[in-house]
């Protein structure tokens, strides 16, 4: 990808507004409010909506009913409202039914949920397939609520046949592989989780959209579990021939990088991050794969077997307001957003670099003075290398998230000896430990004289 950097600076401005704009919004597995975030991430960048009837079948589940919401509070005898949906969409559990009614303390207390151990937050719950209402509060608002109180409960929602919306759009490159770039956008007003990966979703698309890409990437963006299973019922063919991908979740935490590894723990997609991060001299926490978490569990079910991992900044189950009120604006920033943006821009990046060559002049070293690529005296590494930090160990340098270059002449020489038309890029940064980024630019520049042809072997 021979691409102009990203202006980070106003990337940054970007996920900062939609951050704010769609923070709010009570979105769900369907709804108005799913459909609302959609519309306003479409402003942004375009891809498709397709609306999915309830009722449908997607392999042994099926689309719900539509849920959505005008109002819901509970209010004390005098009508004030002591937990009210329009102070925290949080405080209504999703996909609650209809009510209304006057109800004692001990009436109520059922359907109340709370966090003793984070008595200032109010905890996320659901309630997708069991028909029940229910509120979720502080502990110290449940604590303060009198006990002799009857309590108006109004919960103004319509739970009936409808739609669930998913969105995607396919970027076509030319390599035959594709990949999988998706996210979840079923979670209401929760920051980390998973507003930010729904921004980074949308900025990496709009991003990737711009250049001029190898791959071929198929971006989703879908309610989680559901919605996963509604789009590959659809799509089951296209999804079939993908080689793996990245499923964008709470990227932007105040917390470390981390990676959750694909089932496999060895593909690319894997192995592409490993580099991302090594070559930044990033530190970060590796989890491995796990049959609890996103949709990465769809995909890699029996009959895909897709290699789908995260990179995310504070990641779900692992920071303390997860699932919370707390998990909010204050909580991340689109600073920590666009650090995560580059780290799944540089492994697509490597993606896209892991090409495999043959020499065509395989018995002996070929001559690089005659063909003018002996480098000359001071002309062996790049001028930024002065001024940045150098990985003396490694021969290369890292300079504000971008990994430059180690000495030319070693990348060419590495290249030339492993142009066996069995060895992707890849893993010759992993077994030279030089940049992929100067060895894809070393093998373009010794094929175009002619010493080397690109072969198309499988990558994954
Ligand atoms: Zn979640």
């Amino acid at each position: 990808m021979i691409d102009p950097q990203p202006d980070w600076n106003a990337l940054t401005a970007q996920a900062g507004d939609l951050l704010r704009r769609l923070f709010p919004l009570c979105r769900s597995i369907t709804g108005d409010g799913l459909r609302a975030t959609l519309n306003l991430l479409r402003q942004t960048t375009d891809f498709s909506l397709t609306e999915i009837p309830s009722g449908a079948v997607c392999y042994d589940w099926i689309v719900p009913d539509e849920w959505n919401v005008r109002d819901a509070f509970i209010a004390d005898s005098k009508g004030r409202r002591i937990i009210d949906f329009k102070a925290n969409n949080i405080h209504l559990v999703n996909y609650s039914i209809p009510f209304e009614g006057t109800l004692t303390f001990d009436e109520l207390v059922p359907h109340l949920h709370t966090l003793p151990d984070l008595p200032n937050a109010i905890p996320y719950r659901t309630t997708y397939y069991d028909r029940t209402w229910g509120f979720c509060l502080t502990h110290e608002q449940f604590q303060k609520l009198d006990k002799k109180e009857k309590f108006h409960v109004l919960v103004d929602a319509t739970l009936a046949p409808g739609n669930l919306t998913y969105g995607d759009a396919l970027l076509p490159g030319k390599s035959g592989q594709e990949y999988l770039i998706s996210t979840y956008v079923c979670h209401p007003s929760l920051a980390n989780d998973n507003l930010s990966g729904v921004v980074l979703w949308t900025l990496m698309l709009s991003e990737l959209r711009h250049r001029t890409l190898w791959n071929s990437y198929r971006f989703i963006i879908a309610p989680e579990t559901i919605g996963a299973l509604a789009y590959i019922s659809r799509n089951e063919g296209a999804v079939r021939r993908l080689s793996g991908g990245y499923v964008a979740t709470t990227v932007a935490g105040p917390g470390r990088f981390g990676y959750k590894s694909t089932w496999r723990g060895d593909s690319v997609i894997d192995r592409a991050v490993r580099l991302t991060f090594k070559e930044l001299g990033l530190d970060f926490i590796e989890y491995p794969f796990d049959v609890n978490g996103s949709d990465e569990r769809q995909y890699s079910t029996p009959g895909l077997r897709l290699p789908v991992g995260t990179i995310c900044k504070d990641k779900y189950y692992e920071y303390p307001f997860y699932h919370t009120s707390l998990d909010n604006l204050d909580f991340i920033s689109a600073g920590n957003l666009v650090e995560t943006l580059k780290l799944y821009l540089l492994a697509i990046e490597k993606l896209e670099q892991n090409r495999t060559y043959r020499s065509l002049n395989p018995i002996g070293e070929p001559m690089l003075g005659k063909r003018g690529l002996y480098p000359q005296t001071g002309g062996a590494i790049k001028q930024k290398l002065a001024s940045a930090d150098i990985h003396a160990e490694r021969g290369y340098v890292v300079d504000a998230g971008n990994i430059l270059y180690g000495i030319e002449l070693d990348a060419i020489r590495w290249v030339l000896f492993y142009s066996d038309g069995q060895t992707p890029l890849m893993e010759v940064a992993e077994q030279t430990g030089l940049p992929m980024k100067q060895l894809h630019e070393v093998a373009e520049k010794l094929a175009a004289t002619g010493l080397l042809e690109e072969v198309r072997a499988s990558t994954c």
